[in-house]
């Protein structure tokens, strides 16, 4: 039976690339299961299939996932690129981390990219932003498209992976990915004449394949941003350079606020984790506090 991937999924329909590149249109057959569990498939999956047509078939199982994304639906995500620009909108760290740790916890790779290089004047302000995520061993890129420059290193990045995109409206999210996908053109900015279509439109998501190899959803990932469900003691493990410490923290289920011989703390205070990042750790333990409070 052919084994092949869901690339997008319209109506009821799973459209499947085969190894060998062609694309068939399919039903699924019957419920699928998972560790017991009812399993949808879904844009990413590896399925095998059975051929019922010229370029029409039926799915008949769905491989396990190694990830499983909720928004944009997508199964097996190798990687997150976190997308921040350098201006317009200004240069903001909250909201990078608060993308950084919904990356983390999706079990994702990260890879962090500055937009807009061509609006900035000094290089110094990249080398600040690096430091800040050295420690958390995140590759920072930063692009332009109107100079190109960084384009072909981030293609790098993306080589072999499956690659969601994901930042605030605005920082330049479809500009980038129309630089990957030229045969593609999507809706920057404002509307688009072409399709005469609003942005809030919803769209279906699929995988596009790059030319040098890998996959990106066309669409920007993790639009919710409340730390749903997660307890405070897990909010650590998103943030590698505290992750890789606790282990040395005298009490297990350090949350590294006030305890004694806490090596997060004493990282800190030697420099080793950046301050702003440590700040924006207490800033979420506190909301994910709050909100275990509410509920
Ligand atoms: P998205 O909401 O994240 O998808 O952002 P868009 O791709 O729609 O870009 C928002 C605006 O930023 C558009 O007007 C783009 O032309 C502009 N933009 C995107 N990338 C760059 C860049 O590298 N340099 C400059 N100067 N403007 C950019
Ligand atoms: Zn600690």
């Amino acid at each position: 039976m052919p084994i092949g991937q869901i690339v997008k999924a319209i109506s009821g329909f799973y459209y499947v690339r085969t190894d060998d590149g062609k694309l068939f249109k399919c039903r699924a057959r019957g419920v699928f299961k998972f560790e017991k569990k009812k399993l949808t498939p879904l844009v990413g999956d590896l399925v095998e299939m059975e051929q019922t047509g010229l370029d029409e078939g039926v799915v008949t199982s769905v491989q396990p996932r190694t990830s499983e994304l909720i928004r944009p639906p997508i199964a097996n995500t190798d990687q997150a690129v976190v997308v921040c620009s350098l201006r317009q909108p200004r240069y903001q760290q909250m909201p990078l981390d608060r993308f950084l740790v919904h990356g983390e916890r999706e079990g994702l790779k990260i890879v962090i990219v500055l937009t807009k290089k061509d609006l900035i004047r000094d290089e110094e302000e990249i080398e600040q932003i690096r430091a800040v995520y050295e420690p958390a061993n995140y590759p920072v890129l930063a692009t332009s498209i109107k100079t190109q420059e960084g384009i072909g290193e981030l293609k790098q990045c993306l080589k072999g992976k499956v690659s969601v995109f994901a930042g605030q409206s605005g920082v330049g999210k479809s500009s980038l990915l129309n630089q990957l996908l030229p045969d593609r053109v999507l809706e920057t900015g404002k509307v688009s004449a072409k399709i005469g279509r609003g942005r809030h439109t919803t769209r279906q998501v699929e995988l596009l394949p790059l030319a040098e190899g890998g996959q990106v959803a066309d669409t920007p990932g993790f639009s919710q941003l409340q730390f749903k469900g997660m307890k405070p003691d897990e909010l650590g493990q998103c943030f590698p350079e505290i992750h890789v410490r606790s282990s040395d923290c005298r009490f297990r289920g350090c949350l590294h606020i006030n305890e004694p011989d806490c090596a997060v703390k004493d990282a800190l205070e030697q420099g080793a984790i950046a301050g702003s990042r440590y700040q924006h750790y207490k800033h979420f333990l506190t909301e994910i506090k709050e909100a275990m409070v509410r509920r």
